[in-house]
């Protein structure tokens, strides 16, 4: 049997972060499915970094190529996927930033709220360019 499996690592670009998401092929199409049903800009990908806990947001159009590694002995259980919205700084502005927090399974959407504080915005920007603030929301 050969044992496979297809991944994204995605590179952080918060400055001194270097982490990459792994982001198995399944959940990337899971991640769009679930973005569309919130926001019309599927053409980027907001996510949150586990690593720095920053937001940022990449085209999908310049998505990394694909990479098949070896699959993990125990087979893993598949990361829970929480969408959120961020708001951003103009009042008048009706884009909000929806991304993905990549979360393991047994995480509660309690344990999320309690880190936003912590979460860093500066290197993304709504979808008409603003900044974003520390505002977030389950959606
Ligand atoms: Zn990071
Ligand atoms: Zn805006």
């Amino acid at each position: 049997m050969n044992l496979w499996r297809r991944e994204y690592h995605i590179p952080c670009p918060y400055s001194g972060c270097g982490a990459k998401l792994t982001l198995h092929e399944t959940i990337l199409e899971e991640i769009i499915l679930g973005l569309a049903k919130s926001t019309k800009d599927v053409a980027d990908i907001g996510l949150l970094c586990p690593a720095c806990k920053g937001i940022f947001v990449f085209e999908r159009d310049r998505l990394p190529d694909i990479l098949a590694v070896p699959a993990p002995a125990i087979p893993q259980t598949a990361p829970q996927l929480f969408f959120l919205g961020a708001r951003c700084d103009k009042s008048n502005c009706e884009v909000r930033r929806i991304f993905v927090a990549v979360r393991p399974a047994e995480d509660t959407k309690e344990q999320i709220a309690e880190e936003w504080q912590t979460w860093r915005v500066d290197d993304a920007l709504c979808p008409n360019y603003h900044r974003l603030l520390h505002a977030f929301w389950f959606v």
